[in-house]
């Protein structure tokens, strides 16, 4: 089909009102958070129904045309992010909340609803929604699957695929899938929903998701915990986990560079004296303790005397604990530093960590030593996030400094994505975290989704 002839099957389909053109195409459809250059879609397509997204991809599948899916638009892989020539799928018109079944403890909700939305449907029915992360104002349901997203509470929750259980799903050709489970246990079949969870839109569009809400934590105490180091981190871990087990929420690690750049240039306060070697943000539901805040305190206190941490600030109100939760939102405001960054998302085993971080530390200094390395992470969940902002002085491009950090991370048998995805950026780098076999299992598994190559082709594979 000549493209104009889609166009215009497309417009008569949507109407003016959610389908747009050239000058018509809004700029947020022009790029994902990754940082690329705004490139506008050949058109944005914004249905309101699973219905509209099937006619949608029927269009574009009969007429080979390449369709970029696009959630809330703050993925850091670039996925969402237009290539020339792409018609966006944008599914922000495909939003609400349908249903929470407090007595199977479910939320049903279209791709296109906020986070936060979710989390306030889950929070006025008592419940709690297990996803969390920092985007959660932009960021949508449907994203959050595609990418199989983390966040601040992976460590109690689990990632975005242990809240799902049922999606409904388009394929390439239009075909709907529909499986709504609200049930813990349902062995019948293959479940192929699990699939399209952090497939980032590469084997079908995700319209609705029914995801397990949790019972609310009750007395949620926080503190800021400075530590002796990677070793001490763990160390602290350990210890809170035995003492709290599934009352540990938050662990947030933030290392000694993460530390005085938030003092100096974002936060622009002081909260130990001299800065740690590292700090960890920790929250800890304590149940139904007489006195939360007390135990809490001799908790902190004990683990202080066995050599656990050096020192903690506890906070004793919401406005306190906002301050604490400033220090690890900080690198949000990294932009302020006025330099090209890199944000690195690895996944490196705990028994590893200590090194990776000695090691990633070396290669900074060695290597690209005027640039500000800095390194923080959910390292209960083998998660660590490093940001370089580069000093162009160093004279190294940004593919030289990724080049150098995958092989440290591989070394150390980790992983090139713990929670972003793969999207077009960290693509030449996939071989280092998976075997040949398995990446021809992916081409295997697109190909019989979409034969045709048209949703999101370059994201995750490369051609061919
Ligand atoms: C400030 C900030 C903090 C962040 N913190 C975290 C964090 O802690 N943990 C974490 O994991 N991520 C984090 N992210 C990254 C990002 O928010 C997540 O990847 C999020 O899940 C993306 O959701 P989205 O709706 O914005 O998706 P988009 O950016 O629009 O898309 C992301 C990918 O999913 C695909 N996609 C989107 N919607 C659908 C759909 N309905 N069906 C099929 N495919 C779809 C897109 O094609 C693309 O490949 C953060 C980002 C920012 C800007």
């Amino acid at each position: 089909m000549p493209a104009d002839d889609l166009l215009a099957r497309l417009a008569a389909l949507l109407g003016p009102r959610r389908f747009a053109t050239g000058a018509a195409i809004p700029a947020r459809n022009a790029a994902d958070a990754a940082g690329g250059a705004p490139q506008p879609p050949l058109a944005v397509a914004m249905p309101e129904t699973t219905a509209e997204v099937a006619a949608v991809l029927r269009l574009c599948h009969g007429a080979g045309q390449a369709v970029v899916v696009q959630g809330g638009l703050t993925g850091l892989a670039g996925g969402a992010h237009p290539r020339p020539g792409e018609i966006a799928l944008s599914l922000e018109r495909l939003k609400g909340v349908e249903e929470v079944d407090t007595t199977s403890a479910t939320l049903t909700a279209r791709a296109g609803t906020p986070l936060a939305e979710v989390q306030a449907a889950a929070e006025a029915a008592g419940l709690l929604c297990g996803i969390d992360l920092g985007a959660r104002g932009s960021c949508t349901i449907g994203g959050n699957v595609a990418t199989n997203a983390g966040g601040n509470q992976v460590l109690r929750y689990g990632m975005a695929r242990r809240n799902v259980l049922g999606l409904e799903v388009v394929l390439a050709d239009g075909t709907v899938l529909t499986r709504l489970n609200k049930m813990m246990k349902n062995n019948a079949g293959y479940d192929w929903t699990q699939l399209h969870i952090g497939s980032e839109g590469t084997l079908g569009v995700i319209t609705r998701v029914v995801l397990a809400l949790h019972p609310r934590p009750q007395a949620v105490q926080t503190a800021l915990c400075a530590v002796a180091g990677t070793g001490g981190a763990l160390a602290l871990l350990a210890g809170l986990t035995a003492r709290f087990g599934p009352g540990l929420i938050v662990f947030e690690a933030m290392w000694h560079e993460f530390l005085e750049v938030a003092r100096d240039r974002i936060v622009r306060a002081r909260v130990f004296d001299p800065t740690p070697a590292a700090a960890v943000l920790v929250e800890v539901a304590m149940g139904a303790a007489a006195d939360p805040a007390d135990a809490f305190a001799d908790a902190l206190g004990a683990l202080m005397e066995e050599g656990h941490l050096a020192d903690a600030v506890i906070a004793h109100s919401e406005a306190e604990r906002a301050r604490l939760w400033a220090w690890r939102e900080s690198v949000y405001e990294y932009s302020r530093l006025g330099l090209p960054i890199i944000n690195f998302d690895l996944g490196v085993p705990r028994v590893a960590m200590a090194a990776a971080v000695e090691d990633l530390r070396a290669l900074a200094r060695a290597r690209w030593p005027r640039s500000l390395t800095v390194m923080f992470g959910h390292i209960a969940d083998s998660n660590l996030h490093v940001v370089v902002a580069i000093d162009p002085a160093d004279g190294l491009s940004e593919v030289a400094i990724e080049d150098a950090v995958y092989a440290v991370v591989a070394g150390h048998g980790g992983s090139i994505s713990a929670e972003h995805g793969i999207g077009v950026i960290k693509r030449p780098w996939l071989g280092l975290s998976r075997t040949d076999a398995e990446l021809a299992l992916m081409r295997r598994l697109k190909a019989t989704l979409d034969p045709a190559g048209i949703l999101n082709p370059g994201r995750v594979l490369g051609p061919g």
